[in-house]
């Protein structure tokens, strides 16, 4: 799109646009820049909604943020419980409580 000045009918000049697509076409800015306008009030959200949004958003990250709290907690206990077998594995092959073959099955 290009724009430009162009005289009126009554000698005033009034600012348009001319289509680069559409050979010859052109608008009238004023009125293109008032629908402009109109489609972005429709597009933009009202107070209420934005605050509606933002607590939504923060909900779901605090959830997320719970969930792998969560989950790195019960890993970390796994974790431990594996560490747990293994020095119970060890301290029964240094006591002689397990055969040799078993231990490095
Ligand atoms: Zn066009």
């Amino acid at each position: 799109m290009t724009g430009g000045l162009r005289k009126g009918r009554l000698g005033t000049r009034y600012p348009y646009y001319n289509c680069n697509y559409c050979k010859g076409q052109n608008y009238n800015a004023n009125k293109a820049h008032e629908l402009l306008l109109e489609m972005l009030q429709q597009l933009s959200l009202h107070p209420s909604q934005i605050k509606a949004l933002h607590i939504e958003a923060q909900q779901q990250m605090t959830r997320r943020l719970q969930a792998r709290a969560q989950s790195t907690a019960r890993l970390r206990t796994e974790i431990q419980d594996l560490s747990d077998k293994i020095s119970q594995l060890e301290e029964k092959f240094i006591t002689g409580k397990i055969a040799d073959t078993v231990y490095n099955r």
